[in-house]
């Protein structure tokens, strides 16, 4: 019976706070924005409801007032309610305006503050708000519904640095009403755009400059605050520019093939494949499905393959390694448990939490799987099933020996390719037991990736390109 008001921090998974973080692994109901990066939703837990309630600037798709009343609704239904807000929940997020309706309905909740994209943004570029020597203080200001006559008596006295938010398109309004509030035109303005995230853009001018450019939304808009080294400031652009041109080579099953070159052509860097994955289902015994309580489910490939089988199932605790898994559950209509770290180490501490003495659990898998599961289990009654034979059809040469980096994202792949990995190209590992197999083919990887998605090996692969380009 508490609604949670959660920063989900500006774009980057990584700038959200751990209690909010904390919260999303709890809440039965999680209702979030558009800015929300939507892989913070992955941590939620099976179960957990999740609504859509996102504006976008001209098409709001749920009313303010219906949002209001939808959380003081959840609030009475369900114990744990996170209203997860991009930025901070109560800069420019009508924060204020939920938490007047919980208050007038007489429903508890918590404020978690998140770090705002009008500090995150200008932090990304290198821009200090404030600095000793310019700038002594720094105002928010809101571009949405630009008001000139409004603007002149709030602003006029303002020095300091200015942040505006949701002003990309009336920013020639507002940058002519600011120099005819005699701020200098040569006054240094700099937009960022998709602020913390991989697509972030910095486009920088005079005030009079910037009046005349086209400004993407959403852009965070600092007026009057420096880049102390001009462009040596730029740390988050030089990372990204580190990746791009870059081939990487990739190789999955082919929609996942196409879901990963999307991600990593977003980037400007090339996606490589290298040939992909052929599922062969096998013959396997039913009766180890029927007779489980519990279906552990290691890979999202599995899951086409098995449809049938799992829907004849539906009665069954499913438990996923990770969100993709789990994402490719639900697209069946099948909820999934998930650890909170996505491996087998995870899945381990997992199911110590939620399978009884009399309970069974069958982990479905691939018969090249090593069952690390079943080594690291013995306490539960655990049986492993190989489903499907996993085997690369052609590979690709061409694309092997050009990559320069390769994500490696199974055992099958390490076990394809080792003997054609060249000493300069950059090796990704997807986890702990790709390490292990990589380690025992001779060449550990260079970097092991946080989390088992394409999203966290391309930040090891940026901040490892950047780490060697330093040198
Ligand atoms: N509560 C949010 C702001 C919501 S208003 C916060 O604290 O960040 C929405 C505006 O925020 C957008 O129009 C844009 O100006 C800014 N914004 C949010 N996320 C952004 C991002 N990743 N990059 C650039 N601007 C962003």
């Amino acid at each position: 019976m508490t609604v949670y008001l959660v920063g989900a921090g500006p774009g980057d998974p990584g700038l959200i706070t751990v209690r909010g973080l904390e919260l999303i692994k709890r809440a039965d109901v999680i209702l979030y924005d558009r800015l929300v990066n939507p892989s913070l939703i992955d941590h939620a837990k099976g179960r957990c409801l999740k609504v859509f309630v996102g504006k976008a600037p001209s098409n709001h798709s749920m009313a303010q007032e219906d949002i209001n009343e939808l959380l003081v609704r959840y609030g009475r239904e369900h114990d744990c309610v996170v209203r997860l807000k991009g930025g901070d929940p109560f800069v420019f997020g009508r924060g204020g305006e939920e938490m007047e309706s919980l208050i007038g309905a007489g429903i508890p909740f918590e404020i978690v503050p998140g770090i705002t994209s009008a500090i995150a943004g200008p932090a990304y570029a290198g821009i200090p708000v404030t600095h000793r020597e310019n700038n002594t203080s720094v105002t928010f200001i809101t571009g949405h519904r630009w008001d000139s006559s409004r603007v002149k008596d709030t602003y006029s006295s303002l020095s300091g640095t200015l942040v505006i938010l949701m002003g990309a398109s009336s920013f020639r309004d507002i940058g002519k009403d600011l120099i005819g509030m005699g701020y200098d035109p040569k006054t240094p303005v700099h937009a960022v755009n998709n602020a913390t995230t991989y697509a972030q853009k910095v486009i920088s001018g005079t005030l009079e400059e910037m009046r005349k450019k086209e400004i993407p939304a959403p852009s965070v808009i600092v007026v009057g605050a420096a880049q102390p080294a001009g462009g040596d400031a730029m740390w988050f652009g030089r990372k990204l520019e580190g990746i791009r041109g870059k081939r990487i080579l990739v190789m999955r099953a082919p929609e996942q093939f196409e879901s990963t070159r999307t991600i990593i052509e977003g980037l400007g860097a090339h996606a490589l494949n290298g040939g992909h994955y052929e599922l062969t289902p096998i013959e396997w015994d039913r009766h180890e499905l029927e007779s489980a309580t519990h279906v552990v489910i290691t890979s999202a490939n599995t899951v086409p393959l098995l449809k049938d089988d799992l829907l004849a199932n539906r009665d069954k605790s499913y438990v996923a390694i990770g969100p993709g898994t789990k994402r490719a559950l639900e697209g069946i209509g099948l909820y999934a448990e998930m650890p909170d770290e996505y491996t087998s180490e995870g899945l381990v501490m997992l199911l110590r939490k939620i399978v009884k003495p009399q309970d069974k659990v069958v982990g479905l898998r691939s018969s090249k799987a090593s069952n690390v599961l079943g080594s690291m289990l013995t306490e539960l009654e655990y049986s492993e099933v190989p489903v499907y034979d996993i085997d690369f059809g052609a590979l690709f040469l061409g694309a092997i020996t050009e990559a320069d980096v390769i994500f490696f994202t199974s055992t099958a792949m390490v076990n394809a390719i080792a003997h054609m990995v060249k000493d300069g190209q950059i090796r990704i590992s997807i986890g702990p037991q790709t390490t292990a197999a990589l380690k025992s083919a001779g060449i550990p990887p260079h970097m092991e990736s946080a989390a088992s998605t394409i999203e966290s090996m391309i930040g090891a692969a940026t901040d490892l390109i950047y780490q060697n380009n330093r040198k």
